[in-house]
């Protein structure tokens, strides 16, 4: 009932000529399969990979983007840019965003907010960090960044955000959490989310796993009741591994 997804998070890898390649190879090598698959590119790359991904069915996404319709914002990508040139998904709340450029639940309250009010796609990024999961407070985490960023949202708009539940410890670490972890912190968000927002919610929203997913490891995380695909950060990079990946959603 739900389309698994896997999407790849590029972070700042790849310039123009290597996407390039990479989508290429990925297009040339995509398993057949039923998934939904996003690349996150850099974005100056988003226009040429969103030409090259025209007749193809990998869809295209942004890494992030400014919550302020346009204006003084030096440096920053508003939606209305990355719809002009045909992007229709954002991830916001990475845990590189919140960490190295102090992006708080506040705050990506009102990106996801934009976003939405746009018709972009979200995957939204939350995760505790290792101190956190050690001290037992990770659900309690978790629980906060969802209800301060999104459960003011109502069930219509709960259709256009995709959840990628991704434990800080785990990204770029090697170090996965386990199935079972996995799954019991999708369980979790799952009931949490048939009590406060409504079961049909609940019952529809699809849950990524992210935090070093490679190829040995993908399927068995993915074949977890409440796992629907994952967000792929340096697996991603190469085209084998992100489709062996793929074939494994
Ligand atoms: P990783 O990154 O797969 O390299 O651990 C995941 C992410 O940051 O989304």
């Amino acid at each position: 009932m739900r389309t698994p997804l896997v999407a790849g998070n590029w972070k700042m890898n790849k310039t123009l000529e290597q996407s390039e390649a990479l989508l290429t190879e990925l297009a040339a090598k995509r398993p057949d399969t039923s998934a939904e698959i996003i690349v996150a590119p850099p974005f100056l790359n988003l226009p040429a990979a969103v030409r090259q991904l025209q007749n193809s069915v990998i869809g295209v996404a942004a890494q992030n983007m400014h919550q302020a319709e346009s204006g003084a914002y030096t440096g920053e990508v508003s939606a209305d840019m990355l719809l002009s040139v045909g992007v229709r998904t954002v991830i916001l709340g990475h845990s590189e965003r919140r960490s190295y450029f102090g992006e708080s639940d506040e705050l990506l309250k009102e990106k996801v907010d934009q976003a939405l009010a746009k018709d972009l796609q979200v995957i939204f990024c939350f995760g505790e960090e290792l101190g956190q999961r050690k001290s037992g407070s990770h659900f309690e985490v978790v629980e906060r960044q969802l209800r301060e960023a999104l459960f003011h949202l109502d069930a219509s708009q709960w259709k256009s955000l995709v959840l990628a539940y991704e434990p800080v410890w785990a990204i770029g670490t090697g170090e996965t959490a386990s199935p079972a972890q996995a799954q019991e912190m999708h369980a979790f968000i799952r009931q949490l989310l048939a009590k406060e927002v409504g079961a049909g919610v609940a019952d529809a929203v699809r849950i990524l796993y992210g935090g070093s997913v490679k190829p040995a490891n993908a399927e068995e995380i993915f074949s977890q009741p409440d796992v629907d695909g994952g967000l792929i950060g340096g697996a991603s990079l190469k085209a084998d591994d992100f489709v062996a990946i793929i074939a494994a959603a």
